[in-house]
């Protein structure tokens, strides 16, 4: 129940499903998806911490999809 241990070197979590995605330097930015529930995800790293946001596919359908792996 610990929500407070930002302390772990920017460890992204999906916002979604909250599972744990990637680690990354600050001042980075990861697109990936997740794991667990496949939405994309736009990860951004800041000094003290990290924000993760979901991204709209609607609109860009037709797409095969990217290989990103973190
Ligand atoms: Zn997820």
């Amino acid at each position: 129940m610990n929500t407070e241990q930002e302390s772990i070197r920017c460890m992204a979590s999906c916002p979604v499903c909250g599972r744990g995605l990637c680690k990354a330097v600050p001042h980075s930015v990861v697109e990936m998806h997740c794991p667990k529930c496949k939405n994309p995800l736009l990860v951004c790293f800041e000094n003290n911490g990290v924000s993760v946001k979901v991204l709209d596919r609607s609109g860009s359908a037709g797409a095969p999809g990217h290989g990103t792996v973190c």
